[in-house]
């Protein structure tokens, strides 16, 4: 069993810890001290160096009682979103939220702690378990930049657990590829009531691409979205640029890529139709487009060591757990990039992302029951392979 007062009391010190992106340094020290105290050898990496923050992240390793035993990875994010300083947990019997001024944080301090008073459990009951590297990392919320940074060959572990979702009866499996989309549209400045027919609004050009451009969930694996758009200086200005700047995803990367594409050709097609011709000289509307890949996308299979492992612990404690596909990135979609085999596994975080942000500290515990059954069970296999030679 787990402490559920000190995982809930561990929870509530670590959200009114502020750690925005780049800003971990705080926490990190904190979650380093008490993976100490439970004797793990900690190091801070030099991602922060790398990311322009304040602290690099922080990868702890618990030596097993299992001599030679494969280890596990478990990871969490320290870093949360805005607005995430000075937060004031407001406890209403089993929920945490906050005062409305301010997101929790339970994403992803929820994921420190589960990792924490999981292996604090291990210990104090001589669970026997293998070896557990964990990695508390940072950036997550500004683009994966942590997990990005890590340098994986200072990790043994080829399987892990990432915990950063909501809900504890499911895995994420799967996560989207994204594309991150900017087009600088440039149109031809002109006073607007003088000589409007010498002028190309780069507004009209944006407005007639988005209106022609498919967006919000394109089908069941594929999303996209215009989020910024920006320009113009007066209203007596035709405004001679417009930046729009969006994104796309797709579990699948031809999906991806298609519809990438599609929003391209959207705004092509709409600056191909103006141009004017000004004293005997011809401008054309043209566009900038730029196309960054976010993050790649992960298919961890069903019959893959870590999901038979969570699905075989779930069963012990007579639960089951559903596999999903995320509409999201997390660093899981790095890490298994990388070589290591990782799910996302639920821990109670809800409204993310925003003020109303709360946590039902019973799914945290539930979370964390069931990751103590996982390392148990991990430990008992290694055990089981050591004996059959
Ligand atoms: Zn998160």
């Amino acid at each position: 069993m787990i402490n559920q007062e000190r995982i809930k009391n561990l929870l509530l010190e670590l959200v009114q810890i502020d750690s925005h992106s780049r800003e971990e340094r705080d926490v990190a020290e904190r979650i380093k001290k008490y993976c100490e105290e439970m004797g793990a050898e900690v190091e801070i990496d030099d991602a922060g160096e790398k990311v322009g923050g304040n602290t690099g992240n922080v990868i702890a390793r618990f030596k097993g009682t299992i001599p030679g035993a494969e280890p596990i990875m478990m990871s969490a994010h320290m870093d949360t979103v805005v607005p995430g300083k000075g937060v004031k947990p407001i406890i209403e019997g089993d929920i945490i939220r906050t005062d409305g001024t301010t997101v929790l944080g339970g994403d992803d301090k929820s994921g420190c702690a589960v990792i924490i008073e999981t292996i604090r459990s291990l210990k104090e009951q001589n669970i026997p378990h293998t070896d557990i590297e964990a990695v508390f990392s940072i950036c997550e919320e500004v683009g994966l930049l942590g997990a990005k940074n890590l340098d994986v060959s200072k990790l043994r572990s080829r399987y892990g657990i990432v915990f950063d979702s909501d809900d504890p009866g499911f895995l994420f499996t799967k996560g989207p590829s994204s594309n991150h989309i900017e087009f600088k549209i440039h149109g031809l400045e002109s006073h607007a009531g003088v000589a409007p027919e010498q002028g190309i609004s780069a507004i009209r050009i944006a407005a007639e691409a988005i209106a022609a451009m498919k967006l919000g969930r394109i089908d069941e694996e594929t999303t996209a979205n215009i989020g910024v758009i920006q320009g113009g200086l007066a209203t007596n200005i035709i405004p001679n640029l417009v930046v729009l700047k969006g994104e796309a995803r797709s579990l699948k990367d031809e999906k991806l890529d298609a519809q990438t594409e599609h929003m391209a050709r959207c705004v092509r097609d709409a600056a191909a139709k103006y141009e004017v011709t000004v004293d005997g000289q011809t401008t054309k509307a043209w566009v900038e487009e730029m196309v960054e890949r976010g993050y790649s996308s992960m298919d961890v299979p069903d019959s893959s060591k870590v999901v038979q492992l969570v699905f075989a612990a779930a069963s012990r404690m007579g639960l089951k757990v559903q596999t999903m596909a995320s509409g999201g990135g997390c660093d899981a979609n790095v890490f298994n990039r990388k070589g290591i085999e990782c799910a996302n596994l639920g821990t109670g975080m809800r409204a993310i992302h925003t003020v109303k942000e709360w946590l039902d500290v019973k799914d945290m515990y539930a979370s964390a029951e069931m990751t103590l059954e996982i390392l148990r069970l991990n430990g008992e296999m290694a055990q089981q392979a050591k004996a059959a030679g």
